[in-house]
């Protein structure tokens, strides 16, 4: 088999690069997946955050693009994304005297995100009581983010893939990339499968393979990308209590990432699972760690049922916590290391990678995430 553009791996990169690609005019592209659209970490339970609050900085000229992408992406796919605009908070609980980073940070990171484009509010006492009645009294203050929200993930990966399948995209899933093939020149010319069949890429391998990325490069080019898995575990709660969490909720030193799915908590950030021989599993004490943070910062939140706990959703993370965004070797473009955020970027950066393959343009947005930055 040949195909102009080979992408490896079948999560929201993989999905939405194939569906712009397809978009923008590429007649012959492929999407190889070991397992099925959305078996990795862009599927699994509840929804994920699309918060651009205390991201690293240099995410945030991304995820403004992205904000103006999300609003409107169901039409553009003609399918479900589940986005909606909650607004988020970053909850500051220690004083600067504590050694935390405290409200005095929290103000100029406020000044910092709105002069990139995402505006900042910050929130005083007062006002995070009047928005979360009953929230912890150790809890100082917050910087606020009108334009965070959340979507579905697996419900957005697969409008990806039907919307890019409907413009000719070849979906091949249970087909895992075992190798990355390497002409003499060093360029990349295809990759074999699992199954040991060689499927060639006229013009580009593009490895949107999460987790997996690190050993394909390693193999295909002798370079050891600075990344390593992580297995974030998310769970979803159930409480008898009336009252709720009004908006996606972060937390500046308490590992809490919180938002409301109906009248369930869902809970993600803190304890991860822990890596087995085949994947990962959910440790009981680190859940229950997990929950306890949740109920120190809401106490109103005393009868928590866990409904289901999941850290079988690999993530791939980098040594600088920013993903890893271009060519490693001739024809062969990569991105990976999104640390627990590729999410609320993935519209924009899925766009900017197929015009940089397919058009040759190369975005100034993606700069910072260039793997020669470890040169
Ligand atoms: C619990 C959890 C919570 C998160 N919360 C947020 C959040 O709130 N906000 C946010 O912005 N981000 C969040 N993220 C991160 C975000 O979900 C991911 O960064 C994003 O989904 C990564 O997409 P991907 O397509 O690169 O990877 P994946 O969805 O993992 O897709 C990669 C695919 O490649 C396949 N694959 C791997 N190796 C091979 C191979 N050799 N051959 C063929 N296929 C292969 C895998 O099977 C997988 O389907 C969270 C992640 C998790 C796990």
């Amino acid at each position: 088999m040949e195909f102009d553009f080979v992408i490896v791996g079948g999560g929201v990169y993989g999905m939405a690069t194939a569906y712009h690609l397809a978009r923008l005019g590429a007649e012959s592209v492929a999407v190889l997946e070991r397992a099925q659209p959305a078996g990795g970490a862009s599927g699994g339970i509840g929804q994920r955050g699309v918060r651009a609050n205390r991201r690293d900085l240099r995410e945030l000229p991304l995820i403004r693009e992205a904000n103006q992408i999300w609003p409107t992406l169901h039409e553009e796919l003609d399918g479900e994304t589940g986005y909606i605009r909650t607004g988020g908070t970053y909850l500051i609980e220690g004083p600067a005297s504590t050694g935390f980073k405290g409200i005095d940070a929290a103000e100029t990171y406020a000044r910092a995100q709105t002069e990139l484009g995402v505006p900042t509010e910050l929130w005083g006492r007062d006002r995070v009581r009047s928005e979360y009645p009953g929230i912890s009294e150790d809890i100082q203050g917050a910087s606020y983010v009108p334009t965070d929200g959340m979507a579905s993930h697996e419900a957005t990966t697969l409008a990806y893939a039907a919307a890019a399948r409907r413009l000719g995209v070849q979906v091949i899933h249970e087909t895992g990339v075992a190798s990355v093939l390497t002409a003499d020149d060093g360029g990349i010319t295809g990759v074999v499968t699992d199954k040991g069949e060689t499927i060639r890429a006229r013009r580009e391998v593009i490895l949107l393979a999460n987790g997996g990325v690190r050993r394909l490069v390693a193999d295909a080019t002798g370079r050891e990308l600075p990344l390593w898995t992580i297995h974030p575990l998310a769970s979803r709660l159930r409480t008898s209590t009336s009252a709720h969490i009004p908006m996606l909720t972060g937390h500046e030193t308490r590992p809490l990432s919180v938002k409301m799915l109906g009248t369930d908590v869902m809970l993600s950030g803190g304890w991860r699972g822990r890596e087995t021989a085949g994947g990962s599993e959910v440790v009981t004490d680190r859940l229950a760690g997990n929950i306890e943070v949740l109920r120190h910062v809401f106490p109103y939140l005393a009868d928590l049922e866990v409904i289901t706990a999941d850290a079988s959703r690999a993530e791939s993370a980098s040594v600088d916590q920013i993903p890893i965004i271009g060519r490693c070797a001739p024809r062969l473009f990569v991105a990976a290391g999104w640390s627990g955020h590729g999410w609320a970027i993935a519209p924009v950066v899925s766009r900017l990678i197929a015009e940089d393959v397919l058009l040759g343009i190369s975005s100034p947005l993606l700069t910072p995430f260039s793997p020669e930055r470890f040169r």
